[in-house]
C-alpha cells in the first residue's frame, strides 16, 4: 500500500522503515491538520500520532484523496473524529498496546526525579554548585501513593510502588485488579483516594468523566503536600487550578509528560520562539515542577513493538484479513489515551 506517513522524527523513519512488510512510505514531516490534509491526497493509508488531529473536515478531505484507512502508532485515538470516520468509510487501527513497561516505568523516575531533586541537583552541578541546601527529598517508603487507572500502564506502577518501594499503595479504577488486591493494594473512589494520599498517579484514559480530574475541589480535598505526577493525558488536569495549587503550596510537586494544550508544543523544537501559552510558562518556574515533552514511551523496545504493530496491521487491512486492533467506531464515546 501507499501510506503517508505524518508528523515523523528520525526515529519514526528508523522503525517504520525496519518494521516494513513491503509498502511504500512516504515519510511527512508536518502534522496532520486541516492544513496539511491535502498532502495526504493519492494515500491508501495515512498513518498518524497522538496530536494529529483528524476531525470530520480533515477526514473527508483524506476520504476525498483516496484514503481508506487510518493507521494510528498509538493507543489513543481520542484525537480521531470516529463518528465521521465511519461515516466516511475510513477504518481506523491502532496500536492498543506496546510496551507498559516503557510508560511505567518512566513514571517511576519521573516521581523519583521529582522527589529528590535530582532535576535541581544536574543544573547545580554543572554551574560547579555542590551545595546541598534547598535538595532536601522524602523517602518513597512508607508514603501513601495512589494510581487512579489500573490497566496495564497504571498496575505496573502500582506493583513497583507497593513491592519495590514499600509505599501503601491505593487504587481507583472501574474495574479492580486481583493480583494488585491480592498484594494488598487497596481500591477506593477517586475522592478517597485523593483525600488520603501523599502521591497521585495518573493512568486511567481521557473520557468526560476523567477530564479534570484533578480540579480546584480535588486539590482542596488533598493533603497538604500531594504531589502529582501525570504520564497519561493532559486534560487530566485543569492546569489553572494546578498552577493555583503550586502558588499556595498546597501542592507539594508535579511532574509531567503530558500537558491540556500540549498539541501546540510538544515534539518540536521551539528553543528560538516565543512561547505564547503563559500558563505553561508559569509551570516552568516553579522549583517543584519537572516536565517532559510526552516522552514516556520513547523506549527502543516500545518504538519497535509500535512500528510491527502498525505495519502489521496495515498489512492485514491490505489483504482483507480481519483487523484485531480495529477501532470500533461505538469507542466514539470512551476514548483511550
Ligand atoms: P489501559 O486501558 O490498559 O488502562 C486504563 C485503565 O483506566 C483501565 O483499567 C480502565 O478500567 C481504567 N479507567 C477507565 N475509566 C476510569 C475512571 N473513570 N477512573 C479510574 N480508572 C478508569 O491503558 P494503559 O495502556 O494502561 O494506558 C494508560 C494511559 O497512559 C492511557 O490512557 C494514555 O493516555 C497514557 N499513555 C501515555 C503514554 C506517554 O508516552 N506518556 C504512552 C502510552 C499511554
Amino acid at each position: 500500500m501507499r501510506i503517508a506517513i505524518f508528523g515523523t522524527k528520525g526515529y519514526d523513519r528508523h522503525f517504520l522503515s525496519a518494521a516494513n512488510q513491503g509498502h511504500e512510505l512516504h515519510f511527512l514531516e508536518p502534522r496532520l491538520d486541516a492544513d496539511t490534509a491535502s498532502l495526504g491526497e493519492g494515500f491508501e493509508a495515512v498513518c498518524v500520532f497522538v496530536n494529529d488531529r483528524l476531525d470530520a473536515a480533515v477526514l473527508a478531505k483524506l476520504a476525498a484523496g483516496g484514503t481508506r484507512l487510518i493507521a494510528l502508532r498509538c493507543a489513543g485515538y481520542n484525537n480521531v473524529d470516529l463518528v465521521a470516520a465511519a461515516d466516511l468509510g475510513l477504518t481506523v487501527v491502532r496500536v492498543p498496546a506496546y510496551s507498559p513497561h516503557a510508560v511505567a516505568e518512566f513514571t517511576v523516575a519521573l516521581l523519583m526525579a521529582l522527589d529528590r531533586r535530582i532535576h535541581r541537583a544536574w543544573a547545580r552541578v554543572r554551574e560547579n554548585n555542590f551545595a546541598l541546601d534547598g535538595l532536601i527529598g522524602r523517602n518513597l517508603h512508607g508514603r501513601v501513593a495512589g494510581v487512579i487507572g489500573t490497566g496495564r500502564i497504571g498496575a505496573l506502577v502500582a506493583r513497583t510502588l507497593k513491592l519495590g518501594f514499600g509505599c501503601e499503595v491505593l487504587a481507583s479504577d472501574v474495574a479492580e485488579d486481583p493480583e494488585l488486591l491480592a498484594m494488598g493494594v487497596r481500591y477506593v473512589s477517586p475522592r478517597d483516594l485523593l483525600e488520603q494520599v501523599d502521591i497521585v498517579s495518573l493512568h486511567c484514559p481521557l473520557t468526560p468523566d476523567t477530564r479534570h480530574i484533578i480540579n480546584a475541589d480535588a486539590i482542596g480535598r488533598a493533603r497538604d503536600g500531594l504531589v502529582i505526577v501525570n504520564t497519561s493525558r493532559g486534560a487530566l488536569i485543569d492546569t489553572q487550578a494546578l498552577v493555583a495549587g503550586l502558588k499556595s503550596r498546597k501542592i507539594g510537586g508535579v511532574a509531567l509528560d503530558v500537558y491540556e494544550q500540549e498539541a501546540d508544543l510538544f515534539f518540536e523544537d521551539l528553543s528560538n520562539e516565543i512561547i505564547e501559552d503563559d500558563l505553561f510558562q508559569r509551570l516552568l518556574t516553579f522549583p517543584n515542577v519537572l516536565v517532559t515533552g510526552h516522552q514516556a514511551f520513547l523506549t527502543e523496545e516500545a518504538l519497535a513493538s509500535i512500528a510491527e504493530t502498525t505495519m502489521a496491521n496495515i498489512s492485514d487491512f491490505a489483504a482483507g484479513r480481519p483487523l484485531a486492533n480495529r477501532v470500533d467506531p461505538q469507542a466514539a464515546i470512551a476514548p483511550r489515551g
